[in-house]
């Protein structure tokens, strides 16, 4: 898999943009750092050359966050995604339970929920296909389930199950459940009557999800929902040698039961210090502020457009959220905080302006993620209290989702407060950008064309949708590099390219500068991914260095 650049290394014949907004012709890497650019690496002598071949080379990307064991798992279940219409998705559901006969669940994910009106599917539908074994697939956005009438049985779930204030069940007319379930205690309802998945799955899926990674110029991540029991896969993988790319852990952290959870959230940052891998760190907290506005889960300031009775769903009592993140921050854990709606991101500033006051100052590096509905008032905020703004460009265009389910349920004016890229960046806050995966794609590549345009794959609006928060090639490749360095605490280490910082690097077929942008996702190849000089990915039919 890797190949140690232990001798100096010259990478030339290409553009290296260093990150810096300048650019140079000849980078030499030395013991995993780099040692010189331009003229002074061209100097002397040579173990090995990388010929660029009129590529790029640039620092690696990173990705803010996102669900490496998820994306995995879902690897290995029915292939659901990108289908378009129920027929489809039975069928599949079909093939995969004729493929591994059995008794056994069969999960997966993730259904495209726009694809039947409101996202509420009947679990009669996939009866047709699997009557006698349990079926649960997650819809894409991970906040959804929908399950056949087995799933519901073994689950023990029936007309007469409630809904609780952080799950809602989708009803018929007569009040048996229809087969979607929405947020934590539905979904985990049915979840919890599935086995366990083995560490030994845990560890095939992040070895898989890390090899994708290096193989789209990716060495660092930001794994966004870590429970204790996969902490161990972590390890485990780590010691094999089976991660390919840097990933730090953000334990998610529960408003029940997190009082309990501080002792394994400390317990499990010395496993992983004391395993002391220079590719897996622990230094983080997830909390969940609010769900997503598909379902209507997301908190918002004033009701919902399309249903006045509903603001939202707040995952925690604000009083306990500000317990939970002032003793998190004060075992000098950092606070990764997912918030789509308005007041969702309010709520989440509200709390790291709290911490600060009662911790006092410290580098501390918050982090808001995905900032869906931003009010006005609240975006000067982001640089005043020094929190990143993790968000995911490919969410940032009118596609379905956007149209079918977002546009109504928030109306025009609050469609135009969403994903303030552009301002955000004007107001001098750091952006780190993410993926969201297996949510949406996982390539950086994919992601830096609708940054820079905000058009959707029809290339619509032209001119994009929401012009003035469109952003720079220069500045979406910063938010993949720099940006995500300084979110990891690493930008003294990553991120940009100079002499004694860590050789992550990536190298790409052409200058996506220079590119038309709409062309990039199509036309662009990653050619090698080097991680402080080891390579983490050689495309299969090319010759390595
Ligand atoms: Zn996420």
């Amino acid at each position: 898999m890797s190949r140690i650049l232990l001798r100096r290394t010259l990478f030339h014949g290409g553009t290296i943009w260093t990150g810096t907004s300048t650019t140079t012709d000849a980078l030499s890497v030395r013991d995993g750092r780099i040692e010189a650019l331009g003229a002074a690496a061209l100097a002397g002598t040579h173990d090995d050359r990388v010929d660029l071949r009129g590529g790029m080379l640039l620092p690696a990307f990173g990705d803010g966050h996102c669900h490496p064991d998820h994306a995995g798992f879902e690897a290995l279940g029915p292939q659901v995604r990108g289908l378009s219409t129920v027929a489809e998705i039975v069928e599949e559901v079909r093939r995969h339970a004729d493929a591994h006969p059995g008794d056994g669940w069969i999960i997966g994910g993730g259904y495209d929920a726009t694809i039947v009106p409101d996202g509420l599917f009947d679990a009669r539908w996939l009866d047709e296909a699997v009557p006698d074994r349990p079926v649960a697939l997650r819809a894409w956005d991970y906040h959804t389930l929908w399950c056949n009438s087995e799933a519901m049985r073994r689950a023990g779930l029936d007309a007469s199950t409630p809904d609780t204030p952080r799950g809602r069940f989708a009803r018929r007319p007569d009040g048996e459940l229809l087969g979607t379930m929405m947020e934590w205690d539905a979904v985990d309802a049915v979840l919890a009557a599935a086995p366990d998945r083995t560490t030994e799955d845990l560890v095939t899926a992040l070895a898989a999800a890390t090899q994708a990674y290096a193989a789209a110029g990716v060495t660092w991540i930001q794994d966004a929902w870590v429970e204790h029991g996969t902490v161990e896969a972590y390890l485990e993988a780590a010691r094999r040698g089976l991660l390919a790319t840097r990933v730090n852990l953000a334990f998610r952290a529960d408003p029940v039961r997190w009082r309990e959870q501080l002792a394994e959230f400390a317990a499990d940052c010395e496993r992983v210090r004391t395993l002391g891998h220079d590719r897996l760190t622990a230094r983080t907290v997830k909390f969940f502020i609010d769900g997503i506005l598909e379902n209507r889960t997301a908190s918002l300031l004033a009701p919902y457009s399309d249903d006045p009775c509903t603001r939202g769903m707040p995952v925690w009592p604000y009083g306990e959220l500000i317990e939970a993140l002032t003793a998190v921050d004060a075992m000098g854990l950092q606070a990764h905080l997912h918030a789509i709606g308005d007041a969702g991101i309010r709520t989440a500033l509200d709390a790291i302006e709290h911490v600060t006051r009662v911790n006092g100052p410290r580098d501390r590096r918050p982090v808001i993620a995905h900032v869906q509905v931003l009010a006005e008032e609240d975006l000067p905020r982001f640089a005043r209290l020094g929190v990143i703004a993790n968000l995911q460009p490919l969410w940032a265009r009118t596609d379905p989702p956007m149209t079918k389910l977002t546009f109504p349920r928030i109306g025009p004016d609050r469609a135009r407060r969403q994903y303030l890229i552009g301002s955000l960046l004007r107001s001098g806050v750091h952006v780190s950008f993410g993926s969201d995966w297996p949510v949406s794609d996982h390539r950086p590549l994919a992601g830096l064309p609708v940054a820079v345009t905000r058009e959707n794959a029809e290339r619509e609006p032209s001119g994009g949708w929401l012009p003035e928060e469109r952003i720079g090639i220069e500045e979406a490749l910063s938010a993949y590099t720099a940006g995500v360095a300084h979110q990891a605490f690493a930008e003294e280490e990553r991120g940009t390219l100079a002499p004694g910082k860590v050789a992550d690097l990536v190298w790409l077929d052409g200058d996506v500068r220079r590119l038309d942008p709409h062309d990039i996702a199509e036309t662009t190849t990653v050619l090698g991914t080097w991680a402080a000089g080891v390579r983490t990915f050689l495309p299969a039919n090319r010759s390595g260095v």
